[in-house]
């Protein structure tokens, strides 16, 4: 078994807001956004910052995440300052070890417990432990409230409420049959994700995700200590998220929009700022929700902007790698041909939830059933 594990030779080089990554279309930067939430005024510098010192654009990622492309030279530094005013950089040591996911309308709309208080205080805690610097930037934190829609997604440290006073721990993916209850539960992701981190240290390794140690969850599990439950089986992560109008369990209203191939354009972004009442949370599923509204009424002016809020159009089930010209790898303009399909109804596999990329590598596949469409240098392999 220990045959097929990944043996990391170098420490993960992730991009960050500031530790920014050089790629074919200039400097990318990756600012970490736990739980996806941003307020309306940091979406609005985001999008600034995209418009001043970017291509014009936010890249969202299936971690909740968002990227600035195309930054010009020498810019990290304004853009850093920009974050940090706006409250995204809260620790330039630990900023890249921030990867955490929230279940979508958490407190707002279904799920058995809300989740939200559990974001800032389990970012609160990584920020506090000088330690916690050293995690890898591709580690993973993920809070499902029971509604499955997160859990499936093979975080690393998870979280999974069970029923109203009873939360699971998963690591890697998986229950480790450890319980404890709604008021321990960021405190116990805490102390596994330092246990990571011991683990890790034990086996001289430089292992960038639990899946990667040796029997990982289980040592992990081990030295966290306590007694073990049966494990349960955690939801397979769901394909696409809601898309369109929810209705609030207080009546009020949700828009979740969809961003074709997760590029929001900063005119977008300012209209979405503009729309929200308080906070926004961006999705795995390169969407927005916009919570709390009084009704449906700004939808016109969000399907206007490009934005998708029809559950049935094909963005709701296409994504795509960034391809030509950012990504020097890649063998086609993978966005454009994608666009072009949806335009000309021609996807592949009928329509059905695809990832479009520009080599074999695949970056940002979705998990689950997922079509590949790969490009070859002279069209394009479904499958
Ligand atoms: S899948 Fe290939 S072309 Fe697409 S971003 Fe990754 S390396 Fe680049």
């Amino acid at each position: 078994m220990t045959d097929a594990l990944p043996i990391r030779v170098r420490a993960d080089a992730c991009p960050g807001a500031l530790q920014t990554h050089a790629a074919a279309d200039g400097a990318l930067a990756r600012v970490r956004v736990p739980g996806g939430v941003l307020t309306h005024a940091q979406l609005r510098v985001l999008a600034a910052a995209a418009r001043d010192l970017g291509d014009g654009a936010l890249e969202l990622t299936s971690r909740g995440n968002v990227q600035l492309r195309g930054l010009r030279a020498g810019s990290e530094p304004e853009l850093g300052a920009r974050l940090s005013e706006a409250g995204l950089l809260p620790s330039a040591t630990h900023e890249t070890a921030r990867n955490l996911l929230a279940s979508v309308l958490s407190g707002r709309a279904g799920g058995l417990l809300d989740v939200r208080p559990w974001v800032p205080a389990f970012d609160a805690g990584l920020c506090a432990d000088p330690r916690l610097a050293d995690l890898p930037g591709r580690f993973l934190a993920a809070f499902d409230d029971g509604r499955g829609d997160v859990a499936g997604l093979r975080a690393d440290v998870g979280l999974l409420a069970l029923d109203t006073r009873t939360v699971a721990l998963l690591l890697a993916g998986a229950d480790t049959g450890l319980r404890t209850g709604p008021d321990g539960a960021v405190a116990l992701a805490l102390a596994a994700t330092r246990s990571f981190l011991d683990v890790r240290a034990q086996q001289g390794g430089t292992a960038w995700r639990v899946a990667e140690l040796v029997e990982g969850p289980d040592r992990i599990a081990t030295r966290l200590g306590g007694d073990r439950s049966p494990a349960v089986d955690v939801p397979a992560a769901p394909g696409t998220g809601p898309v369109g109008r929810v209705v609030q369990d207080d009546g009020r209203t949700a828009l979740v929009a969809v961003v074709p191939l997760g590029r929001l354009t900063a005119a977008q972004a300012e209209v979405l700022a503009g729309t929200a009442t308080g906070e926004v949370q961006l999705t795995p599923w390169r969407s927005v929700v916009l919570p709390d509204l009084p009704g449906a009424g700004a939808a016109p002016e969000l399907t206007a902007a490009g934005l998708v809020l029809d559950p049935g159009s094909p963005w709701a089930r296409v994504t795509a790698c960034a391809g030509r010209p950012g990504c020097a790898k890649s063998l086609a303009d993978v966005r454009a041909d994608v666009t072009a399909a949806v335009a000309a109804g021609t996807l592949p596999a009928g329509g059905g939830r695809q990832h479009w990329v520009g080599c074999a590598r695949r970056c940002g596949r979705p998990q689950g059933d997922v079509v590949d469409v790969v490009a070859t240098g002279n069209g394009y392999r479904v499958g």
